[in-house]
């Protein structure tokens, strides 16, 4: 990774750059920062600049040698030691990060260095367990930090997520952290500083990582492909300044607004009793997977709910966009004790036969007929 890939933090970019310039680069620094504010990609990048073998001015070059390699988090002279338990299912004994490194690569490339612990565990397959940082990391470290380094001016250890490694590991590499070998640094990256081991915070030196600045993560996700410039105010507001959170924010509310979107021209379109339409886009929702069917199917149950809200007169329940209740207000209408119980049922049945693998075409070409004449029904019950 490059400086330049990192989101914000130009403030620790510059200290640690300062630092490299003025020759007192500390063997042991501990990044400290919250969940997606980017510590480990800031250490992962340093490390990169430091072993850059054509550095410019403020970042690394990212096309020597010594840079493709970092580029793919994978260098002879780079160790990763991170948190680690037994994918379920797997017969493997004894966890460890040297067991699951190529895993790790994988999740590293992934999330382009973003990683957080929930998210890895997950990646790893590891159920409800936790990870943890175990004694045998420890010595794979110390007899991997021993060697002399392949081809870089500095071998480095980075540690992720020290808070989970726990006495018997640390005391075994206090020594390390205290005096590395020649040419080695050590990266240690933490989230939650009163968790660490105070023997460990003692032999580190401090790099703050503070949380992403609102215009920062905004600016980031306009850089995103394919997301709503107009709902950037509220994921970023919501994402307190994490960019893993603004990611995730930024596909639901995505998903979000498309069902809207989806569920009001199949709604005109029952209205219409546009048969040809209609057939179309049975075939549009069969191709987009069953999971986003589901959560558009859920979409339209939420939608009934809301109807029967706001035709008892508890509207002001409801929440959404100006565009949506505009939608739910008009929608509301058509919806009363001739078809509102059906209504919901169809849109339920469907739910559970999508979860059971029914043929979506099929099944979204019945439903829109199903629809077409329950909405007219409704229609009919008001004239
Ligand atoms: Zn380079």
């Amino acid at each position: 990774m490059q400086f330049k890939d990192i989101i914000g933090q130009e403030a620790v970019k510059a200290k640690l750059l300062n630092a490299y310039k003025e020759g007192r680069v500390a063997h042991t620094q501990l990044f400290l920062g919250p969940e997606g504010s980017g510590s480990l990609p800031l250490a992962i990048a340093f490390a990169q600049f430091l072993n850059c073998k054509n550095k410019q001015e403020n970042d690394s070059c990212g096309k020597c040698s010594s840079c493709i390699k970092y580029e793919k988090f994978s260098h002879p002279d780079l160790h990763f030691v991170f948190p680690s338990n037994k994918p379920e299912k797997s017969t493997e004994r004894n966890p460890s990060s040297e067991l699951y490194n190529k895993q790790w690569i994988e999740y590293l490339k992934k999330v382009n260095g973003y990683a957080v612990q929930s998210d890895w565990y997950s990646f790893l397959n590891i159920g409800n367990k936790q990870g943890s940082i175990y004694a045998r990391d420890a010595n794979n470290l110390i007899k991997a930090l021993s060697f002399k380094s392949f081809e870089a001016t500095f071998k480095v250890a980075i540690i992720w997520m020290v808070e989970r490694m726990d006495t018997t590991p640390a005391n075994k590499l206090l020594k390390t952290f205290e005096e590395p070998p020649e040419d080695t640094l050590i990266f240690l990256i933490a989230e939650r500083y009163e968790m660490l081991l105070s023997t460990v915070r003692s032999r580190a030196q401090l790099v703050k990582v503070p949380k992403l600045k609102q215009d920062v993560l905004m600016d980031a996700l306009k850089q995103q492909p394919d997301v709503n410039q107009l709902l950037l105010p509220d994921i970023v507001a919501n994402a307190n300044g994490n960019w893993n959170r603004a990611l995730m924010l930024s596909k639901q509310t995505e998903e979000y607004q498309t069902n809207f979107e989806l569920f009001r021209e199949w709604l005109l379109l029952c209205y219409k009793y546009d048969y040809p339409a209609l057939f179309s886009f049975a075939q549009k929702i069969a191709g987009i997977g069953r999971e986003k069917q589901k959560s558009f199917l859920q979409y339209g149950l939420q939608v009934v709910h809301n109807s029967i809200q706001i035709n008892s007169g508890n509207g002001n329940l409801v929440t959404g966009k100006d565009a949506e209740k505009t939608f739910f207000n008009s929608f509301a209408k058509y919806i009363n004790k001739s078809n509102q119980y059906d209504f919901y049922e169809a849109l339920n049945e469907a739910v559970y036969h999508i979860e059971r693998n029914a043929h979506p075409a099929i099944l979204f070409g019945d439903l829109s007929l199903t629809l077409a004449v329950l909405l007219n029904r409704g229609r009919k019950a008001i004239s």
